[in-house]
């Protein structure tokens, strides 16, 4: 489109290509009148150039060897080192979050590849004895073939980079549907990766609508399937993938409890609480969504983190003062701004509320809000800066309300008891539990993955372990010598 700041395209066997879908248009949402991105929607046509791309580029991937894939990998994190300035303003010009931000899921980003590269060199399969001194018992891991990688807008590099690193590094093939709504970022890591040295066809992008993942994800060559995103997308990609028995990892939605002790530290639980509820404008799948103080004496923390909301400063991301970014569209503006009438129809009221910019960015004042835990707030996910403060009697109360929802992705705790930290590891269903830190963030070398509705039985994302047993089948060998006989 004319005037919009990058033209991008789908990426198939190694070329960017024309598509023949309708032309898709990405505004700015901190400024909805600037374009900042145009494409050409892939179709079915492009979908099957994709799949039979990666099928026949597969064989030599594989042959090429780990340590040999491990070397483009760490290529492809040098590169994305050396394009950090494009690929946060970008970032920043179609997701909306501050350039701060933006840059620092492009050095994690870059981490990872690192991380899954320089792990070519560990040991693959396990030896076990055996009962015959001639024998050799071990295993080995072979690719899944082509992998369908679907990704959502609020992390976009940072989680397609969780998974397409680990899936090269094991010997496989991408076929990747990245979200309609940061298509500039997903085109420049094709390019990073064209420019490192990945061969044509081993990694392929479509740039399309979300049933295009659905088609993607039907096609018999897809050996496995890796998706983040909602919990309604995962389902029904799920019902696909596990009908023909392809291999599935999800991570979904969260609707994640931070518990409050009478002996939390007031600053230290104040700066975690408004970080995990608000940062990247709440837009987190492991945001802070409710925060319960357990017994009473917690009014400090509660004006502290009232007046800590009321002063934050919204406004366009690539201004570096701003701290919070508009959400990612007009429908999620419009879907938070329901979701917070429905709680005060419910019986909640607003505790605090930032100001919000005189523009016409889609910003949502970052919002405290208090009332009965029946609210359907505190039970589905709404992806913004709002959060609620819950009260309970005693811990054990505490977390069965932290409990309460279909969702078991993260939780934090604030106190130093001991015995209360034991209780919360053990009965707390989340994947992942922080103490005295906010519910979001994680290390990328360590296992990450929720419980269930937040995700799908199955090994967990980011660790290169557990990635080797998604990207790979396991086979146990049993090697005797020829011509020994005893
Ligand atoms: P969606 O589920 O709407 O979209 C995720 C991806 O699925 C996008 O690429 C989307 O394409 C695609 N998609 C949409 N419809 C279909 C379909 N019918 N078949 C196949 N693919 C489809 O999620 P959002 O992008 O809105 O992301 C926000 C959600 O992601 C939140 O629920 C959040 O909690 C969750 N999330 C979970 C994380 C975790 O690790 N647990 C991390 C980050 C986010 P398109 O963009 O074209 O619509």
């Amino acid at each position: 489109m004319l005037g919009s700041r990058w033209s991008v395209s789908s990426f198939i066997n190694g070329t960017f290509c024309e598509a023949t879908g309708p032309e898709t248009v990405r505004f700015n949402p901190a400024r909805p009148h600037e374009p900042v991105t145009s494409y050409q929607q892939a179709d079915s046509s492009a979908l099957d150039s994709a799949v039979r791309a990666a099928v026949a580029a597969a064989g030599a991937w594989d042959d090429l060897g780990i340590i040999a894939r491990g070397r483009i990998l760490m290529r492809v994190g040098s590169l994305i080192r050396e394009r950090r300035e494009l690929l946060a303003e970008q970032m920043t010009a179609e997701n909306g979050k501050t350039i701060g931000e933006s840059e620092l899921e492009v050095d994690a980003s870059a981490d990872t590849f690192d991380y899954h590269g320089a792990s070519s060199r560990g040991a693959v399969g396990v030896e076990y004895p055996s009962s015959n001194p001639d024998e050799r018992i071990f295993t080995v891991r072979r690719p899944l073939g082509v992998v369908a990688v679907i990704t959502p807008w609020n992390f976009p590099l940072q989680i397609p980079a969780w998974k397409i690193a680990p899936a090269l590094l094991y010997g496989n093939c991408v076929v990747w549907k990245s979200a309609s709504n940061t298509p500039a970022v997903s085109a420049s890591l094709m390019e990073v990766m064209r420019d490192a040295g990945v061969p044509d066809g081993v990694v392929n992008l479509l740039l399309g609508p979300g049933p295009l993942g659905s088609e993607l994800v039907s096609r018999p060559e897809i050996a496995g399937v890796t998706f983040t995103g909602s919990v309604p997308v995962g389902q029904h990609i799920r019902t696909i993938a596990t009908s023909r028995g392809a291999k599935l990892q999800m991570e979904l939605g969260g609707h994640n409890a931070s518990i409050v002790l009478p002996d939390a530290d007031l600053k230290l639980t104040a700066t975690s609480l408004v970080a995990a509820s608000v940062a990247s404008t709440g837009q987190k799948c492991t945001a802070t969504r409710r925060v319960i103080l357990v017994g009473g004496g917690h009014e400090e923390l509660r004006n502290e983190l009232i007046s800590r909301v009321q002063e934050l400063r919204l406004g366009d991301g690539c201004d570096p003062s701003v701290q919070i970014g508009p959400v990612v569209s007009r429908e999620a503006r419009d879907e938070i701004r329901a979701a917070i009438d429905l709680a005060l129809s419910e019986g909640g009221s607003i505790l605090a509320q930032a100001t919000v910019p005189d523009s016409e960015g889609y910003f949502i004042p970052p919002t405290i809000l208090t009332g009965p835990a029946t609210m359907t707030i505190c039970r589905e996910e709404v992806f913004g800066p709002v959060f609620t403060i819950l009260t309970a009697p005693t811990l054990d109360d505490a977390i069965d309300l932290a409990n309460s929802t279909r969702f078991g992705l993260t939780a934090s705790l604030f106190t130093s008891d001991e015995g209360a930290i034991r209780q919360c590891l053990k009965y707390l269903e989340a994947g992942l539990i922080k103490v005295n830190a906010p519910s979001t963030g994680s290390e990328l070398h360590a296992p990450f993955g929720g419980l269930k509705d937040s995700t799908f039985a199955g090994p967990r994302e980011q660790n290169n372990e557990a990635a080797a047993a998604f990207f790979t089948v396991e086979k146990t060998a049993y090697v005797r010598s020829a011509g020994v006989s005893k």
